[in-house]
């Protein structure tokens, strides 16, 4: 079978650190054992318009795997061109990068290595929501430029203490949000989901679930997005909603750079609507140099990398490997792995009730 890769380029990063398994040059560790067995792998990085590398690649392509670091946009038109496609693989979370409603008319199979790197990211929300609330970024910065003023350090500082935090979306990112931000004492952990958390889940963190998501926004100093982009939370957080916010609440989105209409969010921020944003998502990947959230006030923006730490690459490289094995022997995917399968959503985070909560 041919295999195809599309993945981000590591250069001398690569070399200098093997356990960069994501990379074009160390290609999740697959290339001797797919080769051993008779496959075809290629590997590439270059995906952007009609003459890339994926493009030429995919037609004749078995099995695509992709990388939501990196991602191979899988868009309709390329699903019709990819005729031979039976497998696309995320290494990683998130598989929003393929257009799924036309994964399941094709009978696609699209599976994740789920729960790889949760905690990778949710460590990362944390520290976002920490850096923002103690302005750590200017605060850094100043001493960097050789000054002293702490007062124009602590004019924006705050404690953790004592705040109203809500994630939107409490599944397995979620949910160890709130774990970990259990012990700060905050004054109230709320969450918004259709998917309600188990009772003693919910009580053993002290999360209450707040039913229309309006509400859960205007009673927090600080929201955190830890669900899936689809139909329904593309451009969510547009003007509209972002009004809904306590005003000069902070606002972290580790989820999908898309979830957030992007100058809808440059105004909010410049308003002081949005006191402070931070994350790593961006749309598209990698973000245009002229972006403008590289620039805005108050940002603590970094590369899509909360996600891909070394431990979360050991963890999403050997997830690859067992769902291509797995494929391979005919054996069935492990069930929380499937996105989308015979032409139906495997997974109930991509598909909102049509009676939504709000
Ligand atoms: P998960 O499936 O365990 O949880 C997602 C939760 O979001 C589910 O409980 C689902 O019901 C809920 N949800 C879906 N639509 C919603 C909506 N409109 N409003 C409120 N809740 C909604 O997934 P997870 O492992 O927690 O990952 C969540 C997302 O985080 C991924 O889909 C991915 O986009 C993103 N992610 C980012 C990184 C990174 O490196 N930045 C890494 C992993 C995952």
């Amino acid at each position: 079978m041919k295999v195809l890769a599309i993945l981000y380029q590591g250069r001398e990063h690569a070399k200098e650190e093997p356990r960069l398994l994501g990379t074009v040059e160390n290609e999740l560790g697959l290339r001797q054992w797919l080769e051993s067995q008779g496959h075809e792998f290629v590997v590439t990085h270059d995906k952007e318009g009609d003459n890339s590398e994926f493009d030429k690649q995919l037609p004749d392509t078995d099995i695509l795997i992709t990388t939501p670091f990196h991602p191979g946009y899988l868009t309709a038109e390329r699903i019709a061109k990819a005729k031979k496609l039976k497998l696309c693989v995320t290494a990683g979370v998130g598989s929003d990068h393929i257009d799924l409603p036309s994964a399941n008319k094709a009978k696609l199979t699209v599976a994740e290595v789920t729960g790889s790197n949760v905690v990778s990211v949710a460590e990362h929300v944390v520290m976002d929501i920490l850096v923002l609330l103690r302005n750590f970024i200017p605060a850094h910065e100043q001493v960097v430029r050789g000054d002293w003023d702490v007062a124009e350090a602590a004019k924006r500082a705050y404690d953790l203490e004592g705040k109203v935090i809500g994630t939107v979306g409490a599944g397995r990112i979620g949910y160890r949000v709130l774990q970990r931000l259990k012990p700060f004492d905050c004054k109230e952990l709320l969450y918004y989901d259709y998917q309600p958390l188990p009772e003693a889940a919910a009580k053993e963190v002290g999360a209450r679930r707040v039913e229309k998501l309006e509400d859960m926004l205007s009673q927090c100093d600080v929201v955190t997005i830890n669900c899936p982009l689809h139909e329904k939370t593309l451009g969510l957080f547009n003007k509209e909603l972002l009004s809904h916010m306590k005003k000069g609440a902070i606002l972290v989105n580790t989820a999908r750079g898309a979830i957030v209409d992007r100058d809808a969010l440059v105004d909010a921020v410049n308003s002081g609507q949005v006191s402070a944003y931070a994350g790593d998502v961006w749309y598209p990947q990698p973000a245009p140099r002229d972006h403008p959230w590289r620039t805005m006030p108050y940002n603590g923006m970094t590369p899509h990398y909360s996600g891909t730490t070394l431990d979360a690459q050991a963890r999403y490289a050997a997830g690859t490997k067992d769902i291509l094995e797995r494929f391979f022997k005919g054996e069935p995917q492990i069930p929380e792995n499937l996105i989308v399968q015979n032409g139906e959503f495997a997974s109930k985070a991509y598909v909102q009730p049509t009676k939504a909560l709000s």
